[in-house]
């Protein structure tokens, strides 16, 4: 059976042209073929010679996520200048995944699932009902950029591992996607654009602080009090928020500031007690805080908070000395909103059937 040339590394690409006895620059080019102009048979690459195209095709075939269907567009798509698009990606095993793109002034940004599904169960996510199907390989992480790239005619500008599944539980197909994103021979997006959203899972945190991998990183807190934490997402029981709050000090002592994201959900953890307590809890820690007002899902009994509750959070937090920012939550109708990928007309369909 043919390799899939793609599922190759940098360096895993210029070992395969070393065993063919090339130049390991010729891996160079084939990488920057597939990554950079979406080859999907070597046939097209013209600055190989014919006998090594040739040599490649019997041994290799290069194959990615495809469009599962067309991209469904949010409101803002239409409006000048902002929009969101959500797209379902499908895998060659039958899986798919959801990848998100928004547009926003000069800034065109990808949310990209690094797993099928999600095995931590946070209680107000859409993701979970899914349950964990599997890890994407490295590959088909960074494909939902190159894909969302071709179809939209656009080059991304920022990538943001904030869709389906949990970046750390996925580490090394995370990092090799990281990789080929932010590699000048692969998508060649800064790395200072890259952000890697978790729900503070401590020993992947601290693995990232010690790797020589440079990337933003995000904590999904939403609670500041630890009992409500674990009532709300069960990966809190292994991971204390003290833990959480050490790594991301140290994250701080290396200059590279921690985002805190906050889901307000109504009447759960939106109350006035809530953000005094996400004051003290984050006092000694450098970093912003993210409000992100709850996305409703039809399949969940969850709430958003009126604005007036999400201002009166907002003003208590601003009295402290962290930046705090009122995130603009994008794609809701369209259930492309943070917290709402569940490859959703197959989650609504499964549940309308089994009623
Ligand atoms: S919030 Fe993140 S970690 Fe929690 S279930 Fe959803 S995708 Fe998984």
């Amino acid at each position: 059976m043919k390799e899939n040339f793609k599922k190759y590394s940098l360096n895993e690409a210029r070992s395969a042209m070393l065993a063919l006895g090339c130049d390991r620059y010729r891996g160079d080019q084939v990488f920057k073929w597939i990554w950079q102009k979406g080859a999907l048979d070597f046939s097209v690459m013209t600055n190989l010679s014919r006998e090594l195209r040739e040599s490649l095709s019997e041994r290799y075939l290069v194959a990615g996520l495809s469009m599962a269907g067309a991209g469904q567009q949010g409101v803002g798509a239409r409006q000048e200048g902002a929009g969101v698009r959500k797209y379902l990606l499908g895998a060659g095993d039958n899986e798919d995944v959801e990848s998100v793109y928004i547009r926003e002034a000069r800034r065109r940004t990808v949310c990209v699932s690094c797993q099928v599904g999600c095995p931590l169960g946070c209680r107000f996510c859409a993701t979970a009902l899914l349950g964990f199907r599997r890890n994407l390989h490295a590959y088909e992480i960074a494909d939902q950029v190159r894909l969302i790239q071709q179809v939209t005619g656009t080059k991304c500008t920022n990538v943001v591992f904030m869709g389906m599944g949990e970046p750390l539980f996925n580490f090394n197909g995370v990092v090799g996607a990281l990789e080929i994103i932010t590699s000048p021979l692969g998508l060649s997006i800064g790395r200072r654009h890259t952000t890697l959203s978790t729900v503070g899972l401590v020993e992947g945190m601290e693995a990232l602080l010690r790797s020589s991998i440079r990337v933003k990183l995000a904590v999904s807190l939403n609670f500041a009090d630890e009992e409500q934490r674990r009532e709300f997402m069960p990966a809190a029981r292994h991971n204390r928020l003290q833990d959480i709050l050490k790594v991301a000090r140290a994250y701080s002592l290396r200059k590279e500031r921690v985002t805190f994201e906050y889901v307000m959900i109504r009447h759960v953890n939106d109350h006035v007690r809530d953000a005094r307590r996400l004051i003290e809890l984050l006092k000694d820690v450098p970093s912003k805080i993210n409000l992100i007002p709850y996305n409703e899902h039809p399949l969940l009994p969850y709430k958003r908070p009126t604005d007036a509750v999400i201002e009166r959070f907002h003003g208590i937090l601003l009295q402290s000395n962290h930046t705090v920012v009122i995130r603009k939550s994008r794609g809701q109708e369209i259930l492309a909103g943070c917290g709402q990928l569940s490859g959703a007309d197959r989650v609504l369909t499964s549940s309308k059937t089994s009623v």
